[in-house]
């Protein structure tokens, strides 16, 4: 979309008549006050984990450690260095994402594998950070086949499936399925048995650095970014966003890709 209008009217003075060009610039300082928030944030999350990498350096240079201690320091730095590098990585996601044109029909991709891989991710994921792990299953897999870019959805998906898995207690139940919509669209969906998330949270979601519970996100390594880089893909191929949510239930998150890029058959 333009971020500029340049409106052209006629003004009536007296009895001359006045050609005025008048440049609308809300438009365009919107985005320049969202340019200007998205660096800030950038440099906030890249200053945070350097923060407190080097103060582990400054540690190890000042104080002679016990190697118990040094094994844990080195531990701690590799996690902030791994938090950088998972941030950049969803950044140059993002921005592959929304400097390139949408996929084109592409290949016809089989949904029952993309939601097998993204369950053993989950289940992979679970395992390191929860204990005892999720009850993670399918609760559909119905025969469909989508034409997209098969590495945007399956990044799509994954995302929604670790969100599931960080914000939901440990043990309980998530499922994952993918179904026909009665319009021809089809739909992923993933159910958690988590926190829920407010309603007003909601509209808000897909902002970039957004988060509803901060500490949650920073522990489970969460960029905040994972639901701007879902709801890119999903424009991308032409479909939406939903979510549904029950304070103290749970959520349920819904990517819907429309009719035009779903076959209910394999006609390989
Ligand atoms: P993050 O990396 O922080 O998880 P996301 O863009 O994936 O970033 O999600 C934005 C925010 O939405 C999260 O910080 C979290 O507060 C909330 N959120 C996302 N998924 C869930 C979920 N399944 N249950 C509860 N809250 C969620």
């Amino acid at each position: 979309s333009q971020p500029t209008r340049i409106s052209l009217q006629i003004h009536p003075y007296g009895k001359k008549r006045k050609l005025m060009i008048t440049r609308d610039v809300t438009a365009l300082q919107l985005a320049e006050t969202m340019r200007r928030d998205f660096v800030a944030n950038v440099s906030h999350e890249i200053r945070t984990p350097l923060t407190v990498l080097s103060g582990f350096v400054e540690t190890m240079q000042s104080l002679p450690l016990e190697e118990a201690d040094r094994t844990r320091y080195l531990g701690l730095m590799a996690q902030q260095a791994q938090r950088m590098q998972t941030l950049v990585s969803d950044l140059l996601t993002l921005s592959r994402l929304e400097g390139s044109p949408a996929p084109g029909a592409g290949e016809w991709i089989a949904a029952r594998e993309l939601l097998e891989h993204v369950l053993q991710e989950a289940r992979g994921l679970s395992a390191v950070i929860a204990d005892p792990p999720h009850d993670i299953a399918a609760d559909a897999d119905e025969e469909i086949w989508i034409s997209g870019a098969k590495t945007e959805l399956l990044s799509a998906m994954s995302n929604l499936m670790s969100n599931a898995v960080r914000y939901t207690p440990p043990g309980r139940k998530i499922s994952a399925g993918w179904t026909h919509r009665e319009d021809g669209s089809a739909e992923f969906h993933v159910r958690d048995t988590g926190p829920g998330i407010a309603a007003e949270h909601i509209p808000r979601l897909t902002e970039r650095f957004y988060r509803v519970d901060r500490s949650r996100s920073r522990e489970t390594g969460g960029t905040g970014l994972g639901l701007a880089i879902v709801k890119h893909v999903v424009q991308r191929h032409g479909g939406q966003l939903d979510v549904t949510s029950e304070l103290g239930k749970g959520s349920t998150f819904m990517l819907v890709i429309p009719a035009s890029r779903v076959r209910a058959r394999s006609r390989r």
